[in-house]
């Protein structure tokens, strides 16, 4: 029985970027606070929490119910926040330390910049994520959050309008909003913001499921990057099981196979993964 690991598995450049700040703080013995979970990986959370990370839920910093000293320096995390919230939070007393990815700043500099302008603005995305909460906080959380085609029918597109994107939407779902959108009002402005890092995932996952006998794939439950990973590599390969930690795993998945590919999320840590790969290997040799 061979197990192996995904060689393009683990985090993203923006969840690296934020976790290594988190990293150099601890280092230095800073309290260290971050605003909801980091990432969306309890177990890495679990994990940062156990070293000192203090997880402040957004209730407590609008009722002011939390010990700043405990989380001095506020870590932004890679998803980025609104513009209300950061100034909330200077005035709380916290030190921001800004781990918002780079792409995700840009996207929010644009927002900004077109609402400024008179811009209509307009994300494709799911409305409970904190990205895209953090770029509708850019345009005093003025924007038509669109999920799916549907959602375009109850628009009324004013003169200057501007289409962008969560950065981990499908590509696909974009397109078809973007095609309808502009069979109604050619004169959007479009921008596909969507993230290539996360984008050549799903070919590469799609591959990787379809040279294996089982694939686990290791991801928050709460993560719509390993959501979307899932059901790719499901399609490619029906024995396919999303887990978050070894517990998860049923030994019976195993049965007449040869391979065991491991593989993760944009916010699956290598270590992680290799945790994983030593419990399977453990666990298909006995
Ligand atoms: S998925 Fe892309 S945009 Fe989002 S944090 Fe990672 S690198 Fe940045």
């Amino acid at each position: 029985m061979k197990v192996i690991i995904d060689t393009h598995a683990g985090p993203c450049s923006g969840v690296k970027r934020a976790l290594r700040m988190i990293e150099d703080e601890l280092k230095q013995n800073n309290n260290v606070a971050t605003l909801g979970p980091v990432i969306h990986n309890q177990v890495e959370i679990d994990r940062l929490n156990e070293l000192g990370v203090v997880t402040l839920d957004q209730e407590s910093v609008s009722q002011n119910n939390f010990n700043v000293e405990r989380g001095k320096r506020m870590i932004i995390r890679a998803h980025g926040i609104a513009k209300n919230l950061r100034n909330q939070l200077v005035n709380a007393g916290f030190e921001l330390i800004d781990g918002t990815c780079p792409t995700v700043l840009k996207i929010q500099k644009d927002i900004e910049r077109y609402y400024r302008d008179g811009y209509q603005i307009l994300i494709v995305g799911n409305p409970n994520h904190p990205e895209v909460k953090g770029l509708n906080g850019q345009c005093d959380n003025q924007a038509a959050i669109l999920q799916s085609e549907d959602d375009i029918d109850h628009i009324r597109f004013s003169d200057k309008a501007l289409l962008i994107s969560q950065t981990t939407v499908a590509f696909n779902k974009f397109l078809a909003i973007q095609k309808k959108i502009l069979q109604i009002a050619p004169h959007v402005i479009v921008k596909d913001t969507i993230c290539r890092q996360v984008n050549s995932r799903h070919e590469n996952i799609r591959n990787f499921a379809a040279d294996v006998d089982v694939v686990l794939l290791v991801g928050g439950k709460n993560s719509s990057n390993t959501r979307v990973l899932f059901e790719i590599a499901k399609q490619s390969n029906p024995h396919t099981f999303w887990i978050e930690r070894q517990e998860d795993i049923d030994g019976g998945w195993f049965a007449g196979c040869h391979c065991i590919g491991i593989t993760g999320s944009a916010s699956t840590p290598v270590w992680q993964l290799e945790h994983i790969k030593t419990y399977v290997e453990s666990v298909t040799l006995n």
